[in-house]
């Protein structure tokens, strides 16, 4: 089973930010930003190559709800997902990565 996996069902600890029946939102271990949160659907799905269409779709209220808690919707942030062995994937669970809380750097 994947970490990620193991996460949903509660044998690996977080701190979670949000959760409902479909999504987990916790904090990544290693933040990159002051704000550094880890979106995830809780059906295991490899990455965004093979994310179902209306899984994507439910995702997009969840993220802009974990947005809206920690209080960057207004200010602005960044979602990040890397996808496969040349985007630097290292989980193969897909999530999302919101960074934010202060101004980012460009990315390209
Ligand atoms: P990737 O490189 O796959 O896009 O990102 C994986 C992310 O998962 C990294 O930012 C890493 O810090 C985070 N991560 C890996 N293992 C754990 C863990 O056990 N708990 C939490 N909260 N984050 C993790
Ligand atoms: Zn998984």
């Amino acid at each position: 089973m994947c970490i990620f996996c193991k996460i949903i069902k509660g044998e690996i600890p977080n701190k979670t930010i949000l959760e409902d029946e479909g999504f987990l939102a916790f904090e990544d271990i290693n933040p990159q930003a002051k704000i550094h949160i880890l979106i995830i659907p809780k059906i295991h799905i490899e990455n965004f190559d093979v994310m179902p269409s209306d899984v994507m779709a439910n995702m997009t209220p969840f993220i802009q709800k974990v947005a809206s808690k920690v209080g960057i919707n207004g200010s602005g942030y960044r979602i990040i997902t890397n996808i496969g062995r040349e985007g630097g994937q290292e989980v193969n669970h897909i999530h999302f990565h919101m960074v934010g809380g202060e101004q980012l750097g460009p990315i390209l």
